[in-house]
């Protein structure tokens, strides 16, 4: 268990009572701490980092699962992958791998490039969904705007904000009513001003607690605001994961790295946590898989 473990924030989802919006609220709190320890990100790449994370959070707090969701940024430009992984129960991890000198003074464009937004929903036994979206906004969360378009038809707004102090979001998601409903002009007008008015809300009330903000964004509209579920810091990577990974990679493979380092160390790329397995480990691990006398290796 790392210092940065079993810390974190919280996230809160709220409902219009009179009409079919819904919300979400994450304020990533010391998760956010947690996510950039042990690392030196410029406040460019970590704002894309953090901005991502909460995405992450965001789109998992939508859907019904259990399992993990994943957000891949690929791109061409100073940022060449960036990957925030959230479980159903807000369990959070993120890494990014970037041009480091180049990267500290960009700018979205020359951070992300000509890039695509790759988000993957892994629900246990019942299968793994994937969907593609070019970055053709000018931001993740325009880009997860377009996401929810295309995937769930539903118009979705939603509000990053990130800096080394705070990291936080809101998503608004408009609800299907039956077409040709009386209620559809009227919800189309509230929608239209609710997203009017997260866009404006100053940076300060989106970093207030859910029980602030809800008043400076909903005003007269009557709200219920449903407990805080909590978001940590918490890499899923094990020992029994790498031994895996290793396993995958082969027994060849493996004695030459033995070979040449008298150890193999597998660093993790969320948490920087090493792994390590020395002659004797790499040695049990490989027995299983050894072939039979007469046997012949293929
Ligand atoms: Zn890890």
């Amino acid at each position: 268990v790392t210092e940065a473990e079993g810390q974190g924030g919280e996230l809160r989802r709220f409902l219009l009572e009179a009409h079919p919006v819904r919300g979400h609220h994450v304020r990533l709190g010391s998760a956010w701490t947690g996510l950039r320890h042990g690392r030196d990100y410029p406040p460019a790449v970590a704002a894309l980092l953090g901005e991502t994370a909460v995405a992450a959070v965001l789109l998992a707090a939508t859907l019904k699962f259990t399992g993990k969701l994943t957000l891949q940024l690929k791109g061409n430009g100073r940022v060449s992958l960036l990957v925030a992984q959230c479980t159903h129960d807000f369990q959070l991890r993120a890494t990014v791998s970037f041009d480091g000198a180049a990267a500290a003074d960009a700018d979205f464009a020359s951070l992300v490039g000509n890039g695509q937004l790759v988000v993957t929903i892994e629900h246990g036994q019942a299968g793994r969904y994937q969907g593609i979206v070019p970055m053709q906004a000018a931001s993740i969360a325009g880009s997860l705007e377009d996401y929810f378009l295309q995937s769930e038809q539903l118009p979705t707004r939603l509000r990053l904000q990130c800096d080394v102090t705070s990291c936080n979001g809101l998503l608004l998601q408009r609800l299907p009513t039956p077409p040709g409903d009386a209620v559809e002009d009227n919800t189309r007008q509230i929608w239209d001003h609710l997203c009017a008015t997260l866009d404006e809300l100053p940076l300060p009330v989106l970093d207030a607690s859910t029980a602030e903000l809800l008043p400076a964004l909903m005003r007269e509209h009557d709200c219920r605001l449903y407990g805080a579920a909590p978001v940590v810091c918490r890499c899923s990577c094990s020992r029994e994961r790498v031994t895996g990974l290793l396993r995958s990679i082969g027994a060849r493979e493996a004695h030459e790295v033995l070979a040449e380092q008298g150890h193999v160390t597998i660093v993790c790329e969320f948490c920087g946590r090493s792994w390590r397995f020395d002659a004797a480990d790499v040695e049990r691990l490989f027995v299983s898989s050894l072939p039979e006398p007469g046997q012949t290796l293929n």
